[in-house]
């Protein structure tokens, strides 16, 4: 007589790393939310699912357009009303060296004379500004401590949907093991490209998010810059006259010129005439040399004596530019 037949363990593979919907009950789950249309979608699915995530956490730059600031409370409120745990998440500065205090990722780019790292085809700026102040969050969130100390791993739902570029992320993604955290791709299981999470937070009565990330991202694009506020262009026209002496291999923010657009924001702002023409100049001739003024006068005290960079931007922003002192 032959017994029940035994059920045999599948083989692993890169694959099976990925947590089974009757697995998520076991360990936390957190939820990265960008803000952006992928990971509003898949927060909404999960929760409609009843799944909803023991914690969501925005990592926040400090320079997002203002539609995603507004976008955030909006789902700020929907997670309320779920009562769904939620927290903004920044990377803080603690060491400024001779420097003013600055408080995100603009005053660091100010601060230094640099570029975001994405305008040099690397992702540092990301694993800072967002990946690192999520990670710390969770470090310290007694949910993630007590699955770690009996040896699970924290669940972290991440918002690649089935379309052509997020495949490739994915593919990358997917090859990293890490110790502390199992990453699950909800919309790729179910087979949702970027229409149907659009479709999906529609559905839920609720409007499409913008495209999410930095005002003075390489990623963004034409038709974003020209929506933004006076107060970002004068911040992308300091960004890149403060770093321009130090630029070698690209020309701006956007790198190079392609066929559609210059490598310099400035030069785009300049020709559709987003900013006075007298503004884009006088910020070019005196901003980045009374800045640098500041930084090197603010060196000489100590650090908790120091003004703070904000002190100088908001003279900046009030002078439209014509900052001398
Ligand atoms: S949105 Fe762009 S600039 Fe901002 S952190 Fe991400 S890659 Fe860097």
């Amino acid at each position: 007589m032959t017994g029940p037949a035994k059920r045999v363990a599948p083989i692993p593979t890169p694959l099976n790393r990925e947590v089974e919907y009757l697995d998520v009950q076991r360990s936390p789950t957190v939820l990265c939310y960008g803000v952006g249309v992928d990971s509003t979608a898949l927060l909404i699915e999960l929760v409609s699912q009843g799944r909803k995530p023991d914690l969501v956490l925005t990592a926040d730059p400090g320079a997002e357009k203002p539609e995603t600031y507004a976008y955030l409370d909006l789902m700020r409120d929907w997670m309320k009303q779920r009562d769904i745990e939620f927290h903004v998440v920044r990377y803080v500065t603690k060491r400024f060296k001779n420097y003013p205090p600055y408080a995100d990722l603009a005053g660091s780019l100010l601060t230094n004379g640099c570029l975001p790292s994405i305008a040099f085809g690397r992702s540092s700026c990301s694993l800072k500004y967002k990946a690192a102040p999520q990670e710390s969050f969770i470090k310290t969130w007694k949910p993630a401590i007590d699955a770690w100390a009996r040896g699970d791993k924290v669940i972290r739902y991440i918002g690649y949907d089935a379309g052509k570029r997020d495949s490739q992320r994915y593919s990358h993604a997917v090859t990293i093991e890490d110790p502390l955290f199992d990453n699950s791709y909800p919309l790729r299981l179910w087979g949702w490209d970027r229409e149907a999470c659009e479709n999906r937070i529609r559905a839920e009565g609720l409007p499409v998010p913008p495209k999410s990330s930095c005002v003075f991202c390489t990623a963004m694009k034409p038709d974003e810059v020209r929506a933004l506020p006076d107060y970002w262009l004068r911040m992308i026209v300091l960004i890149e006259a403060r770093a321009a002496p130090r630029l070698r291999t690209v020309e701006g923010l956007w790198r190079r010129a392609t066929r559609t657009r210059p490598g310099r924001m400035t030069d785009f702002i300049r020709t559709e005439k987003l900013l006075p023409e007298a503004d884009i100049e006088a910020i070019i001739a005196s901003a980045p040399t009374s800045l640098v003024r500041f930084q090197e006068q603010a060196s000489h005290q100590p650090v908790e004596a120091r003004p703070t960079l904000e002190t100088w931007l908001e003279r900046f922003h009030t002078q439209d530019g014509r900052i001398t002192a």
